[in-house]
């Protein structure tokens, strides 16, 4: 067991904590550390913290809202954690490594040093407003080496529920995400599919949707983000339109994108890896990072693209670590994660 403030093992007062056992803070400091100023705000923090020194640790941040900021202060000890079982790497895209046309510094670079390691990677993303196609065709275009096969998007995920499913949706899309909808039927809908759609977001459009609600059709969420970074700002994201159309038809959408567990395990299942052997890195700490940490996965926030200041402090979890950008999760993940 690994102190919560320095490299120190061993050395408690108390009785060592069982893996994924409650225990009080104070439990998790050597005494070297112990004896110091920040830790010792660290002890007298009321509220007990929960430790899986065997796999994942977090915080609740409902816990740590009312404690000193130091209660935070548990990264160093999830990275000893996380270190050794770190096999594959699932990577968002807009915000994390690109926003629209313009790359975030140094991704090419972190990439390539990221796949020298042999760490599987996928990219996986919500992007709504474009097909796999034109969206890969864009990362080319811009300079990243990226196969299609890599790109995980929750418009496939969409397509093959509405496949299994035999729907007929009303589809409020964009029209440029068409393409990998080819062949499914529109006449006589019996469903509603929503993701970021500007072009179809009107009254008389909604108010259509909320009409096959009401006649009982489902709502399927390509994702609910409440926002995204476009290159003029933050913008509205579909969220926003699905939790109306919930409001007002009374029904509750089913989401098949991020934050979704099995949006991640259906991702990691093409990598052959479990939740436990991953970590995912994204800019959006709810859909992202702790969309990936309760589905099993390590979640590594960047503050780019959608991140605003105090994020990882808001959030209902605490990141497994918190990054600058993509190449410092890229250095911090080989540097701690991959040790054998
Ligand atoms: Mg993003």
């Amino acid at each position: 067991m690994q102190c919560l403030l320095c490299p120190s093992e061993g050395d408690f007062g108390p009785p060592v904590a069982k893996p994924s056992a409650r225990v009080s803070s104070s439990q998790l400091l050597c005494s070297a550390a112990a004896s110091s100023p920040i830790s010792r705000r660290t002890i007298d923090c009321p509220q007990p913290i929960i430790v899986l020194s065997a796999s994942l640790t977090s915080t609740p941040n409902k816990s740590a809202k009312n404690c000193s900021t130091s209660c935070l202060l548990q990264y160093p000890a999830v990275s000893a954690t996380m270190a050794k079982r770190i096999a594959a790497v699932l990577i968002d895209l807009s915000g994390t490594i690109h926003i629209e046309d313009a790359i975030i510094p140094g991704a090419i670079e972190a990439l390539k040093r990221l796949r020298a390691t042999q760490v599987k990677i996928k990219f996986v993303t919500n992007t709504t407003k474009e097909s796999k196609h034109v969206l890969h065709e864009r990362l080319k275009r811009i300079g990243f080496s990226i196969d299609s096969e890599e790109i995980f998007t929750s418009l496939t995920a969409a397509r093959q529920l509405i496949d299994q499913r035999n729907l007929r949706p009303l589809m409020l899309i964009a029209d440029a995400a068409k393409e990998d909808f080819s062949g499914v039927c529109y006449e006589n809908e019996n469903s509603v599919l929503v993701g970021l759609a500007p072009e179809h977001f009107n009254y008389e459009r909604l108010t259509t949707a909320f009409r096959l609600l009401l006649d009982g059709a489902p709502l399927i969420a390509i994702h609910k983000a409440r926002y995204y970074k476009r290159g003029d700002g933050l913008a509205l994201g579909p969220g926003a339109f699905v939790s109306g159309l919930e409001y007002s038809s009374g029904c509750k959408a089913e989401v098949v994108g991020k934050p979704e567990a099995a949006f991640f395990h259906s991702a990691l299942q093409d990598l052959g890896c479990t939740p436990a052997q991953a970590v995912m890195i994204g800019d959006d700490v709810q859909d992202d990072v702790c969309g990936a940490m309760k589905a099993g996965l390590a979640g590594i926030l960047v503050k780019t693209g959608k991140y605003r200041p105090g994020d990882e402090s808001h959030a209902e979890l605490s990141p497994s670590h918190v990054a600058e950008d993509f190449p410092q999760a890229v250095d911090f993940i080989i540097n701690n994660l991959l040790q054998s």
